[in-house]
């Protein structure tokens, strides 16, 4: 069972891979349970539940910024938009999925979640330089900034559902918001 560990302002930090490292942190005082799993491992004389969410007792400085969620990179659209073209609704892989700028870069506009969809090489190719109503194309959904859910499947490729739902309900549960804005 892998930990998500958050830093002292209640931020995203990292993930613990091995339960020994997550526990060490807790047994070294650094940190504490903030929620854990009902696997239990034991010692000779205790036991101790998996930690499912950490957080630090002390602030760690970290040179990440909040970029990593706001970045609308091909995976983070492709997740959102559920691996399904915003036109067509072709199905997408991240090798035949591309990102389309809504409002096309040089009629200015931005490089963020909210002007980028999922669109298959032949929407993308369609719609060109125009806007969708230029194109006379229409968007099934309007692009929005990650859920929370979506930023935890954009920080690992695989999440098992046992960790994804501890993660979902202690963030919920404490009202935190992983990079909020
Ligand atoms: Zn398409």
């Amino acid at each position: 069972m892998r930990c998500m560990v958050l830093n002292a302002s209640y931020e995203f930090l990292t993930i613990q891979e091995h339960w020994i490292d997550a526990l060490t942190l807790v047994f070294q005082g650094k940190a504490t349970p903030l929620s854990s799993y009902d696997d239990v491992v034991r010692s000779a004389s205790a036991s101790f539940r998996l930690p499912a969410v950490l957080v630090m007792r002390h602030q760690v400085s970290t040179r990440r910024k909040r970029k990593l969620f706001d970045t609308p990179s091909r995976r983070a659209v492709l997740i959102r938009d559920a691996f399904r073209c915003q036109y067509c609704d072709a199905r997408l892989t991240m090798a035949t999925g591309t990102r389309d700028h809504v409002i096309p870069r040089c009629k200015g506009g931005s490089d963020v979640l909210t002007n980028v969809v999922a669109a298959c090489k032949t929407c993308n190719g369609r719609k060109a330089d125009l806007t969708p109503e230029q194109a006379g194309m229409t968007l099934r959904n309007q692009p929005r900034r990650l859920s929370e859910e979506e930023k935890i499947q954009c920080l690992l490729k695989t999440v098992r559902s046992k960790e994804r739902l501890a993660w979902m309900a202690c963030l919920k549960d404490h009202g935190i918001a992983l990079w909020a804005a």
